[in-house]
């Protein structure tokens, strides 16, 4: 049986390029850059290449790329650093769909005295600008609303946001980790003060982010040690990561405009046919302001897990929520924010393309789907009900 990896946002295949230009990092030229002979050298020299790349596909400068662990410690470092500099409590603003890495690292911050208001968002996942607005205060430290959703593919109004955040002079951090390589992103014209992202989810290695500090935003080290990252984030450098990181990025600049208009003809092909084969069916997020490679649905009287299993047996990888809640009952509070009653929100699925899926891959997944759905449907007492109702009618 094939494998149809439709789980893209959860992590990505290391491309070939990629894992090429990793390899010498680790046996040739496996130097610690901080070292002073010619040797270790060469992994400095590659890792300057590798900031500048970043940098530069970001319109930032290679001082203010700030290499973690990944798109988890990016965030942390962004809403911890800023809260500890300003001292006083501080006040937060965020949204009610972000990822974990950003929620449970502000419900760690009240926990210590730390105000948080979470912005609502409307049906389609975008951020209430005017609720944005009336939530700052006086001691607002940091907005963090990310670029775009992991579950539903909504894609915020950064500038304007970052326009916002620069009027009232508040830091701006932004959790890009899917929107960076998948969509444009400049930090001097979006005004973006931080911004993380994650090497794992644009076709490079795990365990290999970076967080993006605007030059004269005074953030303190999470990570004590070497002097290392001009002394903000110590510990010896993943250099193979880092490598890997560039070419992901070098590669990214290359195709992200031609993969995106293929990648988003296949997602509305997809998305279109789905609503017309299956009855009950809805797409959760925004049609216009959405990624690229992003599909959810919802159906109704059927759970998002039973069809998730089913779809494993035919070899097909999709996900219900993120990855991080799988496995809980607890229904996605990304769906729960869009207002979906608890029901349809266990019913949902997500799929994430990459450049690799073709259109027949997704004929093959929308006819497994059409028969599980009504096979699911057809042991639930509810649908049950709804047909025995319809029938009545007619
Ligand atoms: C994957 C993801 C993260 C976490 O990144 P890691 O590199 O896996 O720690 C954070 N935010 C968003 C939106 C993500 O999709």
């Amino acid at each position: 049986m094939e494998l149809i990896y439709l789980d893209n946002a959860a992590t990505t295949q290391v491309s070939e390029g990629v894992l090429n230009t990793m390899l010498p990092y680790f046996r040739e030229s496996y130097g610690n850059p901080s070292s002073i002979y010619e040797f270790s050298m060469r992994s400095k020299k590659a890792m300057t290449t590798a900031r500048e790349e970043i940098a530069a596909f970001l319109n930032a400068e290679p001082a203010e790329i700030y290499f973690t662990s990944g798109g988890s410690e990016s965030d942390n470092w962004a809403l911890r650093g800023i809260v500890q500099a300003a001292r006083a409590g501080g006040h937060i603003i965020t949204t009610t769909i972000e990822h974990h890495a950003v929620l449970h690292t502000c419900k760690e911050l009240e926990k210590n005295g730390c105000r948080v208001s979470y912005i609502g968002v409307d049906e389609n996942g975008m951020v209430k600008l005017e609720e944005l607005r009336r939530a700052i205060a006086p001691d607002t430290v940091l907005i963090s609303i990310m670029a775009a959703n992991n579950e539903i593919g909504t894609i915020q109004p950064i500038a304007e946001i970052g326009e916002i955040a620069r009027e009232r002079g508040i830091c701006f951090h932004t959790d890009a980790v899917q929107a960076f390589g998948h969509i444009p992103l400049d930090v001097k014209a979006m005004n973006i003060d931080l911004l993380s992202a994650s090497a794992h989810k644009l076709n490079g290695p795990k365990g290999i982010g970076f967080l993006y500090v605007r030059q004269g935003i005074s953030l303190p080290s999470m990570v004590y040690g070497g002097g290392q990252e001009r002394g903000r984030r110590a510990g010896t450098e993943n250099v193979p990561g880092i490598v890997g990181f560039g070419q992901a990025v070098r590669e990214a600049a290359e195709q992200m405009s031609a993969r995106a208009k293929r990648e988003c003809a296949l997602r509305d092909y997809f998305m279109d046919e789905v609503l017309r084969r299956i009855p009950y069916a809805r797409v959760n997020g925004s049609r216009k302001n959405r990624l690229p490679n992003n599909v959810n649905f919802s159906f109704q009287f059927v759970e998002g897990e039973s069809l998730l299993i089913m779809l494993d047996m035919q070899g097909i990888c999709a996900s219900s929520g993120s990855a991080c809640t799988a496995g809980s009952l607890e229904p996605s509070h990304v769906l729960m924010a869009l207002g979906l009653p608890p029901e349809v929100a266990h019913g949902s699925i997500r799929f994430t393309l990459s450049e690799a899926t073709t259109r027949e891959e997704i004929d093959f997944v929308i006819d497994k789907m059409e028969e599980i759905v009504a096979k699911l449907r057809d042991m639930s007492p509810f649908y049950d009900e709804v047909r025995g109702i319809r029938k009545g009618k007619i």
